[in-house]
């Protein structure tokens, strides 16, 4: 019997052995495409002997030291690659060792920077519905998905929910697109009128919508008017990057496409790339200032922040990613991945949308083409697909409740930037197979 605590507890899965560039090997040598890099983390592909090389360097030289007594090398040397490669004065850099723990350390500097500029009446944030931020309580919080929140609700701090920015379900006949955006913008304003501007604390969004919607940029004006509505309210804009940042929509910081700036940026998962558990909340000169001309003491703090090891690995990641172009690579590479995707499914009757950004590609699954109805949830058609994906040996990321956290499905597709063609062919191939086998076409 395994005595590891499983996420579906009835699940019996193979055990991960090995993995090699797209590839990933189970215990009985079967092969799988990494076709989502996992949950969008492996942008380097596997067995990276450069980063493995740093780790084990790293290792030999020093595993750890606690950051109230010391700081590292590796550490300042990542700090400042992230502050170089951040659009807008990003200049301080938190490093965690997660996505949640990113966003935690980032609702926690939020609301501490309003106590210490002394506006303590700001305690609540605002997100999107269909939104997700993390699983510890926070982050949680934060995050708009029904199915996620609801068991946890009673313990959560408090955060409102408005409209996600996405077109494929948004948008009405007759709305242009930028009318659109300005229209689900303009909902932050009348929220934040609603709960009083001055009890707010900051507005946490993902620039492009991963886990709970597939992949689902804004449309074009849409962040522009966001930043408008928090600067004339004094509300924090909180970017959650954890899954489309570090090049995975094309560009390093996903926000930098809509040509905004942030006050607080969180990253994580690529920034790892699955070497190293590792996350970064940044912040503004101004919001470290107030800190540190205050309290002087950001009141927070993990054992393993800025974990030298980790730290060794982002730093060849953020190398490989910058100076050998991978991030270019990601966005040629993504758009002959939208393209071969649309190419095969896009009449497909049960494919309603196939959209996204770089190699962070969605496809919302439909009973309906043209009333862009959803499956019935009990079908749970992106589990169905999820399992004979995985038994025709292709990893993909399929989620349900893309409407409301319940109901709809999408699959979300997030490849390594190393990706050749033939993984192109492979994909496309693997996938009309699985929902020939699900579907029936
Ligand atoms: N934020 C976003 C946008 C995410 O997609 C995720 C994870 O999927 C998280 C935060 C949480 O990251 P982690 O699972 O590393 O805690």
């Amino acid at each position: 019997m395994s005595h590891v605590f499983p996420r579906h507890t009835k699940s019996d899965l193979p055990f991960a052995v090995k993995g090699q560039g797209a590839y990933l090997y189970d215990h009985k040598g079967k092969q799988y495409l990494d076709a989502s890099g996992g949950a969008a983390v492996s942008c380097l592909g596997h067995g990276d002997a450069d980063v493995i090389a740093a780790i084990k360097a790293q290792a030999d030289a020093l595993a750890y030291a606690h950051t109230s007594f010391f700081t590292s090398h590796p550490a300042e040397e990542l700090a400042d690659k992230l502050v170089a490669a951040a659009p807008g004065d990003l200049d301080r850099v938190y490093l965690v060792s997660g996505g949640s723990e990113a966003v935690e350390a980032a609702l926690k500097l939020a609301r501490q920077y309003f106590i210490e500029i002394d506006q303590p009446e700001r305690h609540r944030f605002v997100a999107r519905r269909q939104s997700y931020h993390g699983n510890t309580l926070g982050a949680l919080a934060t995050g708009g998905n029904a199915w996620r929140r609801e068991p946890f609700a009673p313990l959560m701090v408090q955060t409102s929910h408005i409209a996600p920015c996405y077109e494929y379900r948004g948008l009405v006949s007759g709305e242009t697109q930028y009318d659109y955006g300005q229209r689900v913008a303009n909902e932050l304003e009348e929220e934040l009128l609603r709960l009083g501007p001055e009890t707010v604390i900051g507005f946490v969004v993902e620039p492009v919508v991963g886990a709970t919607l597939g992949a689902v940029p804004a449309v074009n004006g849409y962040f522009k008017r966001i930043r408008e509505i928090c600067d004339r309210y004094g509300v924090l804009l909180i970017l959650d990057e954890v899954m489309c940042g570090m090049g995975r929509t094309g560009t390093l910081f996903a926000h930098a496409f809509d040509g905004i700036t942030a006050d607080i940026v969180t990253i994580a998962k690529g920034l790892g790339a699955g070497y190293q558990p590792i996350g970064a909340m940044m912040c503004t000169s101004r919001i470290y200032d107030a800190i540190a001309d205050g309290s002087g003491f950001f009141q927070h703090g993990h054992t393993y922040v800025g974990h030298p090891m980790a730290c060794a690995a982002a730093n060849v990641v953020m190398d490989k990613l910058i100076k050998c172009d991978l991030v270019q690579r990601c966005s040629t590479m993504g758009t002959s991945l939208q393209d071969a995707l649309v190419q095969t499914f896009g009449q497909h009757s049960n494919i309603g949308d196939i959209r996204g950004r770089g190699l962070f590609i969605g496809l919302e699954l439909v009973a309906d083409r043209e009333t862009k109805q959803p499956f019935a949830p009990d079908l749970a058609i992106h589990k169905l697909i999820k399992r004979q994906a995985f038994e025709n040996g292709l990893a993909c990321y399929p989620m349900g409740g893309t409407l409301d956290g319940k109901i709809g499905d999408h699959i979300l597709l997030a490849p390594p930037f190393i990706l050749e063609p033939e993984h192109i062919d492979e994909i496309v191939e693997k996938l009309s197979q699985t929902l020939k086998q699900v579907l029936g076409k």
